[in-house]
């Protein structure tokens, strides 16, 4: 049944056009516009695919839960509380802002959250700390994800705002360590390669409560994950975040290379990939077959049959 509704989710959604791919780096203004692949993973390791679910591309934004998680494990939910708050901004994602109470990032799905939670990473130098990083999402993945360095080279070349909030929250004492450090860190998260196939996995590992169910390897405990659910329910679609909650129902998080991967706990998890983005950064198509999918199997979390 599942393999059926993933089926026509996607011949349905195939003919949708609309929307441009990010053009902010020339490598992902030179991806295949018109790819699409959607795949879903069940919480106990069953996985239905149709389209390009092993075409590579970078995760991007999709790449700020795992950080978050990987903060949290680090430093523990205190410590992490005091520098990054998880209150929905309705901002775009690259908002230069911190919130003008608490002088914290907003939350950690915003470009100033994320760089917070790549500064907070543990490890004795930055290669260390970033090792860790890659190794953390493989182990949600259930293989070795690596990074795209055309990608790399070109988000560092061009990335001033994000190196000027970077430079913010230092001046503001959020990152205690060297702002440019985070911020490559944080490049080079993005421009980890993925696939929809390991975005699928990503998200049940998620679903399966922080243990992968194709490894059975333990990625996160079971409490964090509940916390980076809940971040991604309220923050994970930016300034869409309220729309996608009444239409989707489920924690989710996008990125501008196209991908979208959306989790219900214990159940489920979906990735899309399909590079032509809405005006909030959000993948067009991506959106479109969360929805159906969410309809079709009645997914939405305040769903009462
Ligand atoms: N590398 C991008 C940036 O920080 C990622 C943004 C995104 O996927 N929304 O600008």
């Amino acid at each position: 049944m599942v393999a059926r509704i993933v089926a026509d989710v996607y011949a349905e959604c195939l003919a949708d056009r609309s929307g441009e791919p990010a053009d902010y780096i020339p490598e992902l203004a030179a991806v295949q516009a018109d790819s699409f692949g959607l795949c879903v993973a069940t919480a106990d390791g069953r996985v239905y695919g149709a389209g390009d679910v092993q075409a590579p591309f970078t995760i991007q934004s999709i790449s700020k839960p795992f950080t978050y998680a990987l903060a949290l494990a680090d430093r523990g939910p205190a410590a992490v509380a005091e520098r990054i708050d998880v209150e929905p901004s309705g901002e775009a994602f690259n908002e230069i802002s911190l919130d003008p109470v608490t002088a914290r990032p907003r939350n950690p799905m915003i470009n100033a959250g994320a760089i917070s939670a790549a500064a907070l990473i543990g490890g004795r130098d930055a290669a260390e700390k970033f090792e860790r990083v890659r190794r953390c999402y493989s182990r949600f993945a259930g293989r070795e994800l690596r990074v795209n360095e055309a990608v790399y080279a070109s988000e560092a070349r061009t990335g001033y705002r994000n190196r000027a909030i970077g430079y913010m929250l230092r001046s503001f004492g959020v990152i205690d360590s060297d702002p440019d450090e985070a911020v490559d860190r944080y490049f080079r998260q993005c421009s980890i390669d993925v696939t929809c196939h390991d975005l699928a996995v990503m998200a049940a590992t998620l679903a399966n409560n922080g243990v992968n169910p194709l490894t059975r390897e333990r990625a996160l405990s079971s409490t964090l994950t509940e916390q980076v659910l809940s971040v991604m329910t309220t923050c994970g679609m930016y300034d869409a975040a309220g729309e996608w909650v009444s239409t989707v129902g489920m924690p989710a998080k996008s990125g501008v290379g196209g991908g979208i991967l959306a989790v219900l706990p214990g159940q489920i998890g979906i990735a899309v990939y399909s590079p032509r983005l809405d005006r909030h950064g959000n993948s067009v198509r991506g959106v479109a077959a969360c929805r159906e999918l969410s309809r079709r199997l009645e997914l939405h979390f305040l769903h009462v049959t």
